[in-house]
């Protein structure tokens, strides 16, 4: 499990090291030394604000350009709302919801698309300089070295076969690379293949599991599909509610024990009770932490076992939720889960209001796990299907 702590390249001195060992183990004493934006937000329950404020939190990186990009993205937000209120035809709801992604992506662009065109502003020629700056550029946008890497090898390969010297076109070569590493080959995710098709989601506490699920089921029961909700994070009475909340919100049914209880008692209840009421897909979610000494990794296990043997073949979909405004956290957590329980998806949350949106890049890159959704917001409509084409163009 150590592995691949080591292999790591010595020259970004704020690399790994210090961040695999914010890594909750699952212990309570190593878990206690949390993030604490993750160990704060814990507290909160699903709430729907008026209108969360994407990118507040960037402002020493605005810049005037940006701040027009804002302004144009507030009028497409109010048209949005209006198309979906009244019910206008697809093509106008799908123009809305690409613009609310646009704005809601603007940390990242900031951070990332905005420096890219700063960088090549006036330059005549790609040359050595202007690849080390690029370099520093991806980097910096949470794109990982090994990605970063990659990338650039791309560019300099096409520089160096004159595909490629003209500096104005590296903006738009850099975003078909990345559009390519965030195509992940997956098979199609059909929640008909199963009946109940059998959804484990599992995370690090404070990455958005429960919120995450919740707006799932609501996704789920607007395609004509019949969701339930099993609350098999046991751990504390507040997540338990937190995601009854959510079964109340979207109508849908949760299986749940009193807090305390095993959880792998919680999933073996649910499926009976799934299959007993026609149900088409099972959400499970899943804790963080565990306030015992059994290892997080080796409880999920469990889950896992008891699913899979009493109904062979389940869980169908194990989802990853990794809170994307951790940055490169978010990538040694996911090493972390594929190696310890295998993923067949990820799901990247707060993608509004963080600048480190890059590192969704390097996940697919290092992983080739696909990611099924991405959450953009705090309301029950801030789960998006992910569709690489969509996303690059959003963000460039
Ligand atoms: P869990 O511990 O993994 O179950 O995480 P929660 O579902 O309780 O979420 C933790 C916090 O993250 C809550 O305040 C959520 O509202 C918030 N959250 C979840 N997804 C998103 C998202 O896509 N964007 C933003 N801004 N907040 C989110
Ligand atoms: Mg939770």
């Amino acid at each position: 499990m150590i592995r691949w702590f080591k292999r790591k390249k010595k020259k970004y001195p704020q690399g790994e090291e210090e961040i695999i060992s914010e890594i909750p183990s699952g212990d309570e004493e190593e878990s206690e030394e949390e993030p604490q934006e993750q160990a704060e937000s814990l507290e909160e329950l699903p709430r729907e604000p008026d209108r969360p404020e994407a990118g507040e939190e960037l402002e020493a990186e605005t810049e005037p350009e940006a701040l027009a990009d804002e302004g144009e993205d507030e009028v497409w937000e109010e048209e949005e709302e209006e198309a979906g209120e009244i019910g206008e035809e697809g093509s106008l709801r799908r123009k809305g919801f690409f613009r609310r992604l646009r704005q809601r992506l603007k940390g990242t662009r900031e951070k990332f698309v905005h420096r890219i065109d700063r960088l090549v502003l006036g330059k005549k020629i790609i040359d050595d300089e202007l690849l080390d700056e690029l370099e520093e550029i991806l980097i910096t946008s949470d794109l990982g070295v090994k990605t970063t890497g990659m990338l650039l090898r791309k560019v300099a390969d096409k520089v160096k076969r004159k595909e490629l010297s003209d500096p104005s076109r590296l903006r738009e070569q850099i975003r078909e690379e990345i559009k390519s590493v965030l195509s992940v080959e997956a098979p199609l995710l059909d929640y008909r293949a199963h009946k109940p098709l059998v959804v484990m989601i599992v995370g690090v506490n404070g990455t958005g599991k429960t919120t995450t699920t919740g707006k799932l089921a609501h996704q789920l029961k607007q395609d004509g599909l019949k969701p339930m909700l099993a609350a098999c994070d046991t751990f504390r009475a507040a997540a338990v509610e937190q995601l009854s909340i959510w079964g109340e919100r979207t109508d849908v049914p949760v299986v749940k024990q009193k807090s305390g209880s095993d959880p792998s008692a919680v999933a073996f209840d649910a499926l009976d009770a799934a299959v007993s009421r026609d149900i088409d897909v099972l959400l499970m979610d899943t804790a963080g932490r565990m306030h015992t000494k059994v290892n997080l990794m080796e409880e999920l296990k469990k889950i896992h076992r008891v699913i899979d043997r009493k109904m062979p073949g389940a869980p169908h979909e194990v989802f990853l939720v990794l809170d994307a405004s951790t940055g490169q956290n978010a990538l040694s957590q996911a090493k972390l889960f594929k190696e310890g329980i295998g993923l067949t998806g990820l799901i990247l949350t707060k993608l509004d209001g963080t600048a480190k949106g890059g590192i969704i890049a390097a996940i697919c890159d290092e992983l080739q796990a696909p990611v099924r959704y991405i959450g953009i917001g705090e309301r029950i409509d801030d789960l998006r299907p992910f569709d690489p084409a969509e996303f690059t163009n959003a963000l460039f």
